[in-house]
């Protein structure tokens, strides 16, 4: 696989644009050619149907927005033969991860952070140990060392209204800044292209309106389609000042998107299940490589070298941090369930 600018171990996506739906060739390329497929082409459908492809070319571009929130991440194909790791690291790193978050801190990020430029890129070989420093911490000349092992991420709107159905913002997206959330609730949130008339969902404006054309679709009631206008949308961008505090900056975009709503949990994800995800996530970007290549090396020695090559490593490390999510939330769900 061809090594792409921006790889890095917990966070590695294909350097490409989601819009138009279309893999660029030369990623599709890679994809193929390495038994590795974005975690997106799995959810290929319901992002259509969320309309994504009709996001304005002259809007910030995908693949920064892929860089904050870990859409488009490179995930293994459900045929490629490492996925028979992925039992054992499963069980591996939650232990492992069991073990870390006892003694790990973590605290609310400061209230006003620097923008984050863009980060330099690692090797994938040589993880940070901390993933969560911010430009805020880092000068021209040294590193300040933190003081804590990283800083709790922030909600989205969305999974704060109803955690219930939007669990999936909690574990496919990092969202660390509130540029991250604005981009996330943007891009994912938006009411998609639909018929007025049967209130049929459609991957992109110009199919919706070929099909309006058409007229020959049931005339329904009316339905509520969840989700933000392009007003609201608009206004998400307009109302921000990036020079209130994070809690300043989230309350606007709850308000918009919640007019009505008062938030029932704070935007940090600092407790119950969402705090386990915020640890997850910053154990991975410190741990994740290190014990993906520490089972792997276990039990399959002779071909870890042409996996690192080909990124199936990285893939796997994607993969495995989605298992890993989904084992926390289920013993999570257990003893909810248990306490009940
Ligand atoms: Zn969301
Ligand atoms: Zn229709």
């Amino acid at each position: 696989m061809r090594q792409s600018p921006s790889r890095e171990p917990s966070s590695s996506h294909a350097p490409l644009a989601l819009r138009g739906g279309a893999e660029s060739e030369e990623s599709a390329a890679a994809s193929r050619a390495s038994g590795v497929k974005r975690s997106c082409d799995h959810v290929q459908e319901a992002e259509s149907i969320l309309g994504a492809m009709d996001w304005p070319s002259d809007t910030e571009s995908d693949a920064s927005y892929d860089e904050a929130t870990g859409h488009g991440k490179v995930v293994l194909d459900a045929d490629h033969a490492l996925n028979a790791l992925r039992p054992e690291i499963r069980k591996f790193v939650f232990e492992k991860f069991r073990e870390w978050e006892e003694s790990a801190r973590f605290t609310v990020p400061p209230e006003f952070r620097l923008p984050s430029p863009k980060r330099h890129r690692r090797s994938s070989k040589k993880p940070r140990a901390s993933e969560d420093l911010e430009a805020s911490e880092v000068s021209d000349d040294y590193l300040i060392i933190p003081q804590n092992d990283g800083y709790f991420r922030i909600a989205c709107p969305f999974s704060v209204s109803d955690p219930g159905a939007y669990k999936s913002c909690m574990v496919q997206y990092d969202l660390k800044t509130i540029e991250d959330v604005i981009r996330h609730v943007q891009y994912h949130h938006r009411i998609p292209p639909y018929c007025p008339r049967c209130n049929a969902i459609f991957s992109r404006a110009s199919v919706r309106d070929d099909h309006l054309k058409t007229r020959t679709c049931t005339v329904r009631s009316p339905k509520v389609i969840p989700g933000l206008s392009w007003n609201q949308v608009d206004r998400i961008t307009d109302f921000d000042d990036a020079r209130a505090g994070d809690r300043a900056r989230w309350m606007r975009i709850w308000e918009i998107c919640f007019p009505s709503e008062q938030p029932s949990s704070p935007l940090y994800l600092s407790s119950g299940v969402g705090r386990l995800v915020s640890l997850c996530r910053g154990f991975w970007a410190a741990h994740g490589f290190e014990y993906i290549m520490q089972v792997a090396e276990r039990l399959g020695a002779e071909k870890v070298e042409s996996w690192v090559e080909e990124g199936a490593i990285d893939a796997l490390t994607n993969s495995a941090l989605q298992d890993l999510l989904e084992n926390i939330f289920q013993e999570w769900d257990m003893n909810e369930f248990r306490r009940a």
